[in-house]
């Protein structure tokens, strides 16, 4: 389904009760916006649901649980859904764009995940501390980690009241069997808020650019029962290599090779054993606290392990 008809059918479900309209209709007055007066998508969507607002004499209070449904963070595992959250700020973050509003961490009993706010849809603050029932905001996915975007339909409503955020940290004891490609030394988009990781120079997003380079290890961890997915980000790789920015610049500036740095690393660390803890996001856990271990930390469950192979 293009951007445009999901667009399209969540205004359709939204209004679907109450006046007599087809998502084509709606379809055709978002594609007029989108292609001929080159609206950007949100406001066009904005434009469009005011205009059946009107059309069915509601306020946007009428209309905005239409499309979307009350959900719990840890049940976000798909991009482009509308949900309603009940959610604590729990961090807010500088914005490294000017088209973001304010940026940072919600968490529910369930769970902890981004949130970005566009400074275009110009809705209320957000206080760090808060307790907020998020209505209509839309979730995203990016290298499997789930955010959320606050939206021009959005609804805003800050709740008198406590809530307890969950504890999703994940902790992991095995053996590190493989490192992934787009680990060692990659280089990172500079534009805006994107830090894609670039391939042969280039960001998917925004094409050849000068690349800022980074540390970053994609490792899989073995607990004998379960292979898990860890990404080291630049401090944790320092930390478990030892190996500075700097120096795998160096490494590699002598090698006229950056991939010297990869195969460095990876003779360092397969097959040793690593308790690590961290924050899950979507399928990877971020390893925020990393222990090397001198074997299995359980050598009875290898053996079981063994034995059923
Ligand atoms: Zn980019």
């Amino acid at each position: 389904m293009s951007d445009v008809r999901q667009h399209a059918d969540d205004i359709h479900d939204q209004f679907s009760d109450h006046i007599d309209v087809s998502v084509d209709d709606v379809e055709e007055r978002l594609t007029t916006l989108v292609d001929e007066y080159k609206v950007p998508i949100d406001e066009a969507r904005r434009s469009v649901t005011n205009h059946y607002l009107e059309e069915a004499g509601l306020e946007r209070e009428d209309i905005s649980r239409g499309g979307s449904e009350a959900a719990n963070v840890e049940d976000v595992d798909e991009p482009e859904q509308w949900i309603d959250l009940t959610a604590k700020v729990i961090e807010l973050w500088d914005p490294r764009s000017d088209s973001v509003a304010q940026v940072g961490l919600l968490g529910d009993p369930t769970g902890t995940i981004k949130f970005t706010k566009w400074a275009k849809s110009e809705l209320p603050a957000l206080e760090e501390g808060g307790v907020y029932e998020l209505r209509n905001v839309v979730t995203d996915e990016y290298q499997g980690r789930y955010s959320v975007k606050l939206n021009s339909t959005t609804v805003i409503e800050e709740l008198d009241e406590e809530l307890e955020v969950g504890d999703d940290t994940s902790e992991i004891e095995g053996a590190l069997v493989d490192m992934q490609s787009g680990s060692g030394l990659i280089k990172r988009c500079p534009k805006d808020d994107c830090t894609r990781v670039l391939q042969n120079g280039r960001c998917n997003e925004h094409g050849e650019v000068e690349g800022e380079f980074d540390l970053r290890i994609k490792a899989v961890v073995d607990d004998g029962i379960d292979a898990h997915e860890v990404i080291f980000d630049k401090e944790a790789t320092e930390d478990l290599t030892g190996l500075s920015l700097e120096e795998a610049k160096e490494m590699a500036m002598d090698a006229l090779d950056t991939t010297i740095v990869a195969d460095e690393i990876m003779d360092d660390i397969v097959g040793t054993y690593y308790r690590i803890e961290g924050p899950t996001f979507g399928r990877y856990v971020l390893a925020d606290d990393v222990e090397e271990l001198d074997g299995p930390a359980d050598p009875e469950q290898l053996l079981i392990k063994a034995r059923s192979m």
